[in-house]
């Protein structure tokens, strides 16, 4: 199958430190590609590159058959390359589904001017208590986002970020602070969108990889040193000792 987004010899430095070195990855149309490893391996610096927040020092990015390596982030996410958990704040004064409305509005690039009186546009607010329904924040719909506790906040990100209707979602620690309960949700509700966006999840938990994850490269010092099934990276020697064993 042709990649949804190819990325090509990726290198980031900070002065004379090599965050990412010549690092290329594919992620297929549906498929989850969980990037694992070692803090400092350049996970993050990755997400930031390939979403167009960080410029790359050298390499090339390609997604849905075009060259982005020069776009930005708005022009990226406009493509559907689409980084959650950043892209779009939430607005903690606003409720649940005035901030899924405003995402949405966001996508359809529509100016109603007052934002809350945006909010209220049926247009908006059908598509977004829908998403809200889907990701299971439903009872929380009318709620101030302040009110929201971590994990559901996280759930509210991740609807925001579907609402921009996204073909690949970058996801950089989406558990990151959440309990065992939390994890658990965030768990199906990844494997719930699995299939219908790909993703590229960087994530330290690996019950949840493990779970989600069609293929899995790992990354140390900024490079990949393998890339392959889940059972395959799992009884890799090289990973184990780089990774895995520790
Ligand atoms: P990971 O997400 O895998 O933990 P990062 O991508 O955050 O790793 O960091 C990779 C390396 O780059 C680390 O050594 C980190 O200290 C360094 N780094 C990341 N961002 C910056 C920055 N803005 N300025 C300087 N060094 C950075
Ligand atoms: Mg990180």
């Amino acid at each position: 199958m042709s990649a949804l987004l190819e990325a090509r010899g990726l290198v980031k430095r900070f002065g004379g430190l090599v965050a990412t070195d010549d690092l290329s990855l594919d992620v297929t149309p549906g498929e989850c590609h969980a990037v694992i490893g070692p803090n400092g391996a350049g996970k993050s610096t990755l997400i930031a590159q390939l979403a167009g927040e960080l410029a790359s020092d050298a390499g090339t990015v390609r997604f849905d058959g075009r060259e982005v390596s020069r776009l930005g982030m708005a022009a990226r996410a406009r493509l559907g390359l689409v980084r959650s958990f950043q892209i779009t704040a939430v607005l903690p004064e606003f409720t649940v589904v005035e901030n899924v409305a405003l995402a949405v509005q966001a996508r359809l690039g529509r100016h109603w001017g007052f934002w809350r009186r945006a909010a209220d546009q049926p247009a908006l607010q059908d598509p977004a208590r829908r998403l809200i329904e889907e990701i299971g924040l439903g009872p929380r719909a009318d709620m101030k986002a302040r009110t929201l506790a971590h994990g559901e906040q996280r759930q509210l990100e991740l609807a925001m970020a579907l609402a921009t209707k996204p073909k690949l979602l970058l996801l950089d620690e989406p558990m990151a602070g959440m309990g065992p309960e939390e994890t658990r949700r965030m768990t199906g509700l990844l494997q719930q969108l699995k299939g219908r966006v790909a993703m590229l999840l960087v994530e330290h938990d690996m019950d949840a990889v493990f779970a989600l994850a069609d293929r899995v490269t790992v990354l140390v010092y900024g490079r990949a040193i393998a890339t392959g099934a889940p059972a395959a990276i799992r009884a890799d020697p090289a990973v184990v000792e780089a990774y895995l064993g520790t």
